[in-house]
């Protein structure tokens, strides 16, 4: 028998967009498994005369350097034993009560090995962990990472993409490179554009190790995040590395007042052949473990770039964000994952996002995709330009704060043009290179570096040369802007150095305000202790979370259907009974004519007239327009115009579209025919109803008009508009009115 094709209703199914991401079978031997694999040690912790003699059920002569690099320097003896011997689930119980402090929380993870921490946390069901992460986040204050990068590595369009990110309301901006000698022409012309947009932003480019901590030096960034932790030592002999090597770079960074975190994140060993059989949830735990050891100011995770390989097995989701809230109860700052696109299913993505959306982290997004899909050189993210108004209608919608804020479309264009102009004459007074009207305009106006065709791709790497070559640090960034009138940019650059000498910003989770204040785990610390504790936004920010571009009043509308506004219906006196048998009334609503002249499908209600009295005329009947001004409901107007017909047929039709069929001896709700979904209506249908009217009118039973196939968000889309009209309707309602007749001149 040959393969028989699936039904249809499989086929449908198959061609869905979740269906081209990847579903792994646990194997916790390839370390497909999100928690609690077979191979993970049992928790246990000896420590003999201030020395770890065993860990996780390990003699310490058997310790690989992770386990050496955590026994020695990640554990808090003094609080060890204690906390070893609490049940998992007493500490889970404490992560989620608003009766005990986050700081006990902290306390005793301190006292935690990798398993036992791992095991504990893995208790935690979904709606726990998003309690746990609003307690357990260490800044109180939410706030969110952008990536700005584009293909062309164009300065211009960095620099305007930097300051539409800051306008947007991230904190940190985080660029990288397609081709890695860019990289200090980036730097600066991020730099240079977060500065328009926004004083205090942080900058990383993310490039080889080697080089990142020399543009950190020269100033041109200020974080580094990319120092990869793993949770076993194959790869890190693999990246010949070690936890001592990270430790190094990691204080190198600090004493260079450059903030400084990790990255690491469950499914990364799966992914490299090299997770031992233990789950991606133990493995991670070792990573945190570690970070906390190295003296990192925090980590990112929650996947990251293998955050696909976690999605794909069943509870890797809830690991991801376990992952993150380990963190967060290490004491240390949070960006929790977020980033890596996760999914082909815009369903998928939202899920995986959204309890950390809703329970806020120090960074929602590790790295939101503030550019193109196709302009971010890390991948897509799991958010992107095109989701910047859903994530923003997600925050009024909860009324919560993911950090983001609306940005109205003149100051965007004003901050592009003044960064890309920024960059331009800074590169020119430094030497570095000179750009072309035309590119300038092409980099103010993009969506993405696909719209900027003139972009030279050899500028970045001649200006980074001679960056290098002609060593320019930040200094002379400053003194450029200076010199050609960018002194509030020069300013908030300096200030930016200046915070790298005092150091605050090395802190815990630290981020500054637009104000320059350092909010920080220290500044800012994480207060929620139940129901009317914590962080709520002030009321500025809640009306800058509430307050979306695309939000509409009735006052809205009225102005805009003023503008459609026409003189073609005109009024004539009291409209009486008809009594020519072929003589069809049309009611329509209060409003028509009066504040209402466009219909929801964009038509004017003369142009829905014109149809319905054409098909009328084809079924040799007369139409007669009739204004019903004590009521709005269209089935009682429907059959007002019927009874004053003389036909015994009306047509009712709302000023927003709505149309029916009446027939004189039917009670109001009972119509013949009824095109209920307004929006999708068209000349067509009108003309069809017209028709059919003609035909009740004529004592045949037509075909029934239908309303169109539609699968979208009708209701969704309109149901404002609808309230709107509905009170504007209502505000012309008399009820003691009569029935007006009403001329449509012809069309001039
Ligand atoms: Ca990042």
């Amino acid at each position: 028998m040959t393969q028989a094709r699936p039904i249809g209703r499989f086929r449908f199914m198959d061609e869905q967009r979740v269906n081209l991401d990847g579903f792994a079978r646990e194997d916790p031997q390839l370390g497909l498994v999100a928690f609690n694999s077979p191979s993970d040690p049992t928790p246990s912790l000896v420590i003999e005369g201030g020395v770890v003699i065993e860990m996780d059920s390990k003699p310490a002569a058997d310790f690989d350097i992770v386990d050496a690099f955590i026994a020695t320097h990640a554990l808090d003896h003094a609080v060890a034993q204690e906390a070893m011997a609490l049940d998992d689930l007493d500490y889970a119980r404490m992560i989620v009560d608003p009766n005990v402090a986050r700081a006990e929380v902290v306390r005793l993870a301190g006292g935690m090995t990798p398993a036992k921490l791992a095991r504990a946390l893995a208790t935690l069901r979904p709606a726990e962990l998003v309690i746990a992460m609003t307690k357990c986040r260490a800044r109180r204050t939410p706030s969110n990472q952008a990536h700005v990068t584009n293909r062309s590595d164009d300065p211009l369009l960095l620099a305007a993409d930097a300051a539409t990110a800051a306008a947007f309301g991230f904190r940190e901006l985080e660029t990288t490179v397609p081709v890695l000698g860019d990289a200090p022409s980036n730097a600066i012309a991020v730099s240079i554009g977060a500065a328009v947009g926004s004083p205090g932003i942080l900058i990383q480019c993310s490039v080889e190790e080697a080089l990142e901590l020399e543009l950190g030096m020269r100033g041109l960034v200020s974080y580094a995040e990319t120092v990869s932790l793993y949770g076993t030592e194959q790869i890190f002999i693999d990246g010949d590395d070690t936890p001592w090597s990270k430790a190094f770079l990691t204080s190198a960074y600090a004493s260079r007042g450059i903030k400084m975190r990790v990255t690491s994140g469950g499914g990364s060993e799966a992914l490299m052949g090299s997770a031992e059989g233990c789950s991606m949830f133990y493995l991670e735990a070792r990573c945190v473990a570690l970070a906390r050891a190295i003296g990192s100011q925090g980590v990112q995770n929650g996947g990251i770039d293998s955050a696909s390989v976690a999605g794909s097995v069943p509870g890797g989701v809830r690991s991801l964000m376990a992952e993150n809230l380990m963190v967060m109860v290490r004491n240390l700052e949070a960006c929790t994952g977020n980033d890596a696109l996760m999914s082909e299913s815009d369903v998928r993505r939202t899920s995986r996002t959204h309890p950390i959306f809703i329970g806020g982290s120090d960074f929602i997004c590790s790295g939101f995709g503030s550019i193109q899909r196709y302009d971010n050189m890390f991948g897509p993210s799991q958010w992107n330009s095109e989701d910047i108004d859903d994530f923003l209608a997600m925050q009024r919608d909860w009324g919560v704060d993911a950090g983001l804020r609306t940005a109205a479309e003149p100051d965007v264009a004003r901050l592009r043009r003044r960064a890309a102009e920024a960059v331009r004459d800074v590169y020119r007074v430094l030497g570095l290179a000179d750009f072309t009207d035309e590119w300038l305009e092409q980099a103010v106006d993009a969506a993405g570096s696909k719209d900027v065709p003139d972009a030279d791709l050899m500028t970045p790497l001649t200006a980074s040369r001679l960056i290098r070559d002609t060593n320019v640090t930040m200094l002379d960034v400053i003194r450029a802007l200076d010199d050609c009138g960018y002194d509030i940019e020069a300013q908030r650059l300096l200030e930016m150095l200046h915070a790298r000498v005092e150091g605050h910003y090395l802190q815990t989770a630290a981020i500054f305000t637009e104000g320059m204040q350092v909010l920080s785990l220290v500044t800012d610390p994480n207060d929620y202790t139940g129901p009317g504790t914590g962080y709520t936004p002030t009321a500025a920010r809640q009306l800058e979370i509430d307050s979306i571009r695309q939000q509409k009043s009735v006052d809205d509308l009225r102005g805009s259907q003023q503008a459609a506004a026409s003189a073609r219906l005109s009024a004539t006196g009291f409209a009486s009974p008809g009594t020519d048998p072929r003589d069809v009334v049309i009611g329509v609503s209060p409003a028509t004519a009066r504040a209402i002249w466009r219909t929801l499908c964009g038509l004017t209600v003369d142009e829905a007239l014109d149809e319905l009295l054409a098909g009328l005329e084809e079924e040799g009947c007369t139409g007669r327009i009739v204004r019903f001004n004590d009521t709005i409901d269209l089935g009682l107007i429907g059959l007002k115009a019927a009874r004053l017909a003389g036909s015994g047929i009306g047509i009712g039709l709302q000023a927003k579209g709505t149309a029916l069929i009446h027939r004189r001896d039917l009670t109001p709700l009972a119509n013949l025919e009824l095109y209920s979904v307004a929006p999708s209506l068209t000349r067509g249908a009108y003309r069809q109803m017209g028709i059919n009217a003609g035909r009740h009118a004529k004592g045949s039973t037509p075909e029934p008009g239908r309303n169109p196939y539609s699968d979208e968000a009708i209701e969704a889309r309109y149901h404002t508009t609808v309230v709107a009209l509905v009170a504007i309707e209502r505000e012309c309602c008399d009820p003691a009115g009569f029935p007006e007749s009403l001329t449509l001149a012809e069309e001039r």
